[in-house]
């Protein structure tokens, strides 16, 4: 087993992986930037070193720097997160030739993944049901063609997406020049590349991924779906698990396709296969070769410890558990709580004033804050996690709804308002939405308070 582990992150994830690798007696370097030196990960880490200035590119994003920081510490193993270099092949490629092991995939896989367009055909060919479209990236000259043969609605994808940047609708032929134009620009202004593909549009689908976890010996098992629907500007908002929409037929089917293809992949570590579920067929989106956000509410219905199975993995060990040994286990539910206004969703940097978290059976905080913290403006504004698990999917709400009213942070605007509406919005509490459901719900209520 590794004797010291870098974690090339911050934030709540930095202090999740922090505590996994307490708990395993492997000793820690926090990397930090000059503007989080006061993080909680820092604080609680064996070691810290500062590795630039506050912009991610100078620091949380500065290979060298973190390497170094690595070499002069004498870590034997880099974990990188989620986001940041997390999905980066060639900082997964520099740490092995560092001598140490990257906590995560091999780079052929990331990189593999990493383009939407190959991830697209690898699915396919490992026999995951896609999106229908372009076959491979699209071709502009031929584009009006395409989108005939496919069927309006279409949306325009870019090829090193992320982040729900770089995606048109175009809903009519119409339409068709001016989606692919922005598209284009979005795409090479975020990602340096305007390649784009092209996918059938659905209207009503919802959010719902597999998460996979696989050894080196060969062993691979799933851990279930989450169903993350509820998303604004493709952004996750509120996640739940199991997803209300699959029964556990349906589980094991797609859970079986996806084992396979992981195994034919020859993959390592953890894993989440996202797709698009509507009018019951499931649809390939991309896969996260990383840890995901929203692992916790895997780790509450399955008690399996994610992140301490995915450093098991990293070290050559193999999966503690079998498919057999996972047994799912009531429900849970994770609201992201982002430093944003409730309403405007605009950024609240600033000092935390009060902060009280709430407590009891079934709920777990994730997050890195404390009163008198200080958020920086440069980074994502998810500032904690709150996670609930309960027999049932309505006493699970009915948890969250107590949790959220213990909830105390102020100092800064932050999401737990919109939370605690959700938590008593009729179709959330019957489980009714798809990915729309929640920009719907939100330009309807700001219509009405305006009025
Ligand atoms: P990114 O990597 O940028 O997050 P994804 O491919 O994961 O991009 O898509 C992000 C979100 O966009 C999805 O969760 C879904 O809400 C929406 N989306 C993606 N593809 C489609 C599609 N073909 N039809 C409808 N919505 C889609």
């Amino acid at each position: 087993m590794f004797q010291k582990i870098l974690i090339a992150n911050r934030g709540e994830v930095a202090l999740r992986i922090l505590r996994a690798c307490r708990e395993m007696g492997i000793k820690t370097v926090a990397v930090h930037s000059e503007a989080d030196s006061q993080a909680m990960n820092v604080r609680l880490a064996d070691e810290s070193v500062c590795i630039g200035p506050a912009p991610s590119s100078q620091s949380y994003l500065n290979m060298a720097a973190i390497l170094s920081a690595a070499d002069i510490c004498g870590a034997d193993a880099i974990h990188p997160g989620v986001g940041f270099l997390s999905e980066n092949a060639a900082f997964a490629e520099m740490v092995e030739e560092h001598g140490m092991t990257f906590i995560g995939p091999t780079p052929e896989h990331i990189r593999l993944m990493g383009d939407k367009v190959t991830a697209k055909t690898t699915a396919l060919a490992l026999g995951i049901p896609v999106v229908p479209g372009s076959e491979g990236g699209l071709d502009i000259a031929n584009a009006a063609k395409i989108a005939e043969e496919v069927g309006y609605p279409v949306l325009l994808k870019a090829a090193s997406g992320g982040g729900g940047k770089g995606m048109k609708v175009a809903r009519t032929p119409a339409d068709l020049e001016e989606a692919i134009q922005l598209a284009r620009a979005e795409a090479k202004a975020c990602f340096g590349n305007d390649q784009l593909y092209m996918e059938k549009y659905l209207t009503h689908p919802r959010h719902i991924e597999m998460q996979i976890l696989a050894d080196t010996h060969g062993n691979v098992i799933h851990l279930g779906e989450r169903d993350c629907s509820l998303q604004r500007r493709h952004q996750k908002v509120w996640e739940e698990a199991p997803s209300p929409a699959i029964d556990s037929k349906t589980r094991e089917e797609l859970g079986k396709i996806v084992c396979d293809a992981i195994k034919k992949l020859g993959y390592r570590g953890v894993g989440t296969i996202e797709f698009l579920y509507e009018d019951g067929k499931f649809y390939f989106m991309e896969m996260n070769t990383r840890l995901q956000v929203e692992h916790p509410i895997t780790e509450m219905i399955t008690g399996i410890d994610l992140v301490r199975e995915q450093i098991r993995v990293a070290a050559g060990l193999p999966l503690t558990i079998s498919q057999k040994d996972v047994v799912f286990k009531g429900h849970a539910i994770e609201c992201r709580i982002n430093a944003e206004d409730s309403e405007t969703f605009i950024p609240s940097p600033g000092k935390i004033q009060d902060y009280l978290t709430p407590g009891g059976y079934g709920v777990r905080i994730d997050s890195a804050i404390y009163q008198g913290y200080q958020i920086p403006p440069y980074y994502d504004s998810l500032i904690a996690k709150l996670i609930v698990h309960a027999d049932t999917r309505e006493e699970c709400i009915q948890r969250v709804r107590r949790a959220l009213h213990e909830y105390v942070i102020t100092g800064v605007n932050t999401l737990l308002p919109l939370h605690r509406d959700l938590s008593v919005a009729e179709d959330v509490v019957k489980g009714n939405y798809d990915i729309h459901w929640l920009e719907k719900w939100l330009a309807a209520k700001a219509k009405k308070d305006a009025a």
